[in-house]
């Protein structure tokens, strides 16, 4: 089979590695891609929300199957397009259509959703212009620390948290009288805050079927101690620790199950990944948002803790036969570590030459911001590498991803020393 993977992350990569290892692969594209995935794959120099480029290159290239990365796509309707369109109609796209990644795409549809099919959520309501002086009065009925989200998307930013009821009041009304996060926050949610110790669980699904994929916690703050500004993610840990069998038999039962049943009874034909973002609190979870899309750098840890063929998985997403399919996860624990560029989540410089990343042995690395410039590999992000190693306890994989790391350097290279810091 011929498969196009859209998206250029760490994630993409960390699909790339695991497709090519697929005996039913014959040729894999990535677009756009980067320095890490053109030496596994054929990179395409697309956009990959620029349908009309993903439909040429579709045709051109033969491609059988379509895997998206990023939320982006998705949420713009890549899906539907592929539906619409007679030359595509027929090419498994894996990724929910606009209606579903309306999950991710909208938090007060999420919440709807949620309320809708009782699924463990945070108590909210949402706002609009018109509804702003509603929306401080809710406000007045909520304990701090009170929780604003932009309702649309807001590249992880439309997410604020305050302790102080007069700033929240003036943070809302700046969301949505002068649109501090654009249309994005033209309606807001509020929400109660809840307690507790955040994991992922990622579930795979052809829409009837569904498998339960490996937990992962990651690492969200730039700083050790997660101090400081919000970044994509400086790492991750598979299996999480607290995430034990009865938790996720809670989750399973009050979350995932009903997920599924709800978008079946709304008529919501989802194939492909829920990343769902948990509150566990004293063992009881509680949803705080759903994506429709795998997590980056939580991929880096989940897929390769997945010892089953993943395009035989997509297969099963595509036909609907996914509770046939066979799936086998190591019991090993999984730790990346990601390499960034000094300055990043703010300014920071490209083009860095990076060297010593080939002479690792003991960890996979995974590209994510990362481009081939006369022959080299160079810096092209923020998020430059994700460093992956197996252990039989966390301990031992940090170990490996901390000794690998050590023979990477680039200018200004910087990394989270204290991954996993919360979980011994
Ligand atoms: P992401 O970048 O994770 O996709 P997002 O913009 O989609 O972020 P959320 O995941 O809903 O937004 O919220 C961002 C973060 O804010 C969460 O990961 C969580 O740490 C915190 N958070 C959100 N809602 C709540 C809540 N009700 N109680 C406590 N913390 C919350």
């Amino acid at each position: 089979m011929n498969i196009l993977i859209l998206g250029s992350g760490g994630r993409e990569h960390a699909f790339a590695k695991k497709l090519s290892e697929s005996t039913k692969i014959s040729n894999l594209y990535v677009a756009p891609g980067n320095a890490g995935t053109d030496a596994i794959a054929t990179n395409l120099a697309i956009n990959p929300t620029d349908f009309a480029q993903v439909k040429e290159t579709v045709l051109q290239h033969d491609i059988n199957m379509v895997v998206v990365g990023p939320e982006a796509p998705l949420v713009e309707g890549v899906h539907d397009f592929f539906l619409a369109d007679e030359e595509l109609k027929n090419i498994p796209v894996i990724g929910p259509k606009k209606d579903g990644a309306l999950l991710e795409g909208s938090k007060d549809f999420s919440k709807q959703f949620m309320e809708k099919h009782n699924i463990p959520t945070a108590r909210y309501q949402s706002f609009t212009t018109d509804t702003l002086a509603e929306g401080k009065k809710f406000l007045e009925t909520l304990d701090a620390p009170y929780v604003l989200k932009a309702d649309g998307l807001a590249a992880g930013k439309g997410v604020l948290i305050l302790n102080d009821l007069e700033e929240a009041k003036a943070e809302l009304e700046e969301m949505l009288s002068n649109q501090k996060f654009g249309s994005a926050s033209s309606t807001v949610v509020i929400e109660e805050f809840l307690k507790g110790i955040e994991l992922s669980v990622f579930v795979l699904t052809d829409g009837k079927n569904y498998k339960i994929l490996p937990s992962a916690k990651d690492y969200k703050r730039i700083g050790e101690g997660d101090t400081g500004l919000n970044t994509g993610g400086m790492g991750a840990i598979s299996p999480v620790p607290f995430a034990t069998d009865d938790f996720l038999t809670k989750v399973e039962e009050l979350v995932v199950k009903p997920t599924i049943d709800g978008l079946q009874k709304d008529g919501i034909d989802y194939r492909g990944f829920i990343f769902i973002g948990l509150m566990n609190d004293n063992g009881n979870p509680s949803v705080v948002e759903y994506n429709v899309r795998m997590g980056d750098p939580e991929t880096e840890v989940v897929l390769p803790r997945i010892q089953s063929d993943l395009l035989d998985l997509f297969e099963g997403v595509a036909t609907q036969t996914l509770g046939d399919k066979s799936y086998e996860v190591t019991p090993q624990t999984a730790t990346t570590v990601m390499l960034v560029s000094g300055g990043y989540p703010e300014a920071y410089e490209k083009g860095k030459e990076i060297t010593g990343f080939n002479t690792v042995d003991d960890s996979i690395v995974f590209h994510a911001g990362t481009t081939l410039k006369d022959g080299k590999v160079v810096t092209s992000g923020g998020r430059v590498m994700a460093i992956t190693s197996f252990g039989d306890s966390m301990d031992e994989a940090l170990e490996k991803s901390y000794k690998s790391i050590d023979k990477i350097s680039f200018d200004k290279m910087n990394y989270r020393k204290d991954i996993g810091f919360d979980l011994k």
